[in-house]
């Protein structure tokens, strides 16, 4: 017996739940590239993108990837034989350092456990060190989803300007932008990259880079450019230029409903929105870890995001979990990645939803710990929903 049929509830970190508002932008034919409408979209979208990077910079569009993002953004302002600091909080600022490095970049990764958000000390301490400013750039992420963490970017920009360090500061909003504040200029920002498919609530493939005046400088000098990321020629006078060749039209379409979604209930919205159902999900996990089995990957609650939550299972394989929500409830939930493979599943809570679809996830969690005899604090939903009821105003 399941409880399945219905809409199928998607709470994976990635790609996330696309509006119907943004996939019936898509559903109309393929229109004449360089029509007036196709470049009024791509001319609307450059100028109101980077409102969303909260800069005064340029903002590139790609047909790719958030892995081509990072491609696109260190071809940019790098040279072989750079050598970039990566910091480490998970999973993904290791795998752009690992892309950098394919292509000539040394890398050095400061190492740091994946429960723990990066320590800006710790980079402080290494530029510091670093007197010849060998170190051209730096990687970070703003959200790991791998890990569920959240870096204080104002906190390692801080870190940089009190060791005196040039470096470049680049950061992966894949899993942040459009879920929390984000002020690339305000931050000392100089290179943004972005995905379509999270927080954007639009279909995977485009990748979206924010280029701030020391990346412009930088770019200008660097070597691993390669045409089809290039902001130079992407800055020509020609529409084709904006995306090297076709535009991924109905991807572009969805995009523009996108944000014009999210311009309509307002960015701050937005970033409460995320904070309130972020919280439920923590209110409720907490209870859930009274049990001893459950618990948060991250320890310190000020760390923990607001885009997805990564729960440990501790002396069991979290997949009978996701298994019987998925068979039995329809709900799909994310499972672990990196060093968290077999051992954590993860519940998201970013980009189109809202009160019933995070309250339902969560009880569709809590009907597989009580059919599934796995020892749990009884009343998680309940815990989020009195969070919700009092923080939600009539
Ligand atoms: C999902 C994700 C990526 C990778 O995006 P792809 O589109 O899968 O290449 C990169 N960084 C972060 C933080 C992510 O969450």
């Amino acid at each position: 017996m399941t409880v399945s049929n219905g809409r199928q509830f998607l709470s994976i970190p990635g790609p996330t739940n696309i509006p119907d508002e943004v996939l019936q932008a898509m559903n109309r034919p393929a229109i004449d590239l360089y029509s007036g409408s196709m470049l009024g979209i791509t001319y609307s979208l450059l100028d109101d993108l980077p409102k969303l990077f909260k800069t005064a910079g340029r903002v590139y569009m790609y047909a790719a990837n958030g892995h081509g993002g990072w491609e696109a953004a260190f071809t940019n302002v790098l040279s072989r034989g750079d050598r970039v600091l990566v910091l480490e909080s998970g999973r993904f600022a290791v795998g752009w350092g690992e892309m950098a490095r394919l292509m000539g970049a040394e890398i050095e990764v400061l190492a740091q456990s994946g429960r723990k958000a990066v320590d800006p000390s710790a980079v402080e301490v290494r530029l510091k060190a670093d007197t010849k400013h060998s170190i051209k750039a730096i990687f970070v992420v703003q959200i790991d989803t791998a890990t569920g963490v959240v870096n204080d970017l104002p906190a390692i920009r801080k870190a940089i300007d009190s060791a005196g360090h040039p470096a470049l500061l680049m950061v992966d909003t894949v899993a942040s932008l459009g879920c929390m504040p984000y002020e690339m200029d305000a931050w000392g920002i100089d290179v943004t990259m972005a995905g379509s498919q999270k927080g954007l609530m639009t279909p995977p493939g485009l990748a979206l880079v924010a280029a701030g005046p020391r990346a412009m400088e930088a770019h200008k000098a660097a070597n691993m450019r390669t045409m089809y990321w290039d902001w130079t020629f992407r800055d020509g006078p020609e529409h084709y230029q904006k995306y090297c060749g076709t535009p991924p039209e109905h991807t572009i379409f969805a995009l523009r409903k996108a944000v014009d979604l999210l311009f309509a209930e307002g960015l701050e919205n937005a970033f409460r929105r995320h904070a309130l159902l972020a919280e439920a999900t923590r209110r409720a996990v907490a209870k859930w870890a009274e049990g001893q089995v459950l618990s948060f990957n991250i320890i310190d609650p000020a760390q923990r995001a607001n885009s997805v939550t990564n729960i440990l299972v501790n002396g069991m394989n979290p997949q009978i979990i996701l298994d019987y929500c998925r068979e039995k409830c329809g709900v799909v939930l994310g499972v672990g990645i990196g060093d968290l493979t077999g051992k954590a599943f993860r519940i998201a809570h970013m980009g189109h939803t809202n009160a019933p679809m995070v309250l339902g996830t969560l009880a569709a969690v809590e009907m597989a710990l009580k059919a599934l005899k796995i020892p749990h604090g009884s009343g998680g939903v309940q815990a989020a929903i009195e969070y919700l009821g009092s923080e939600v105003a009539p």
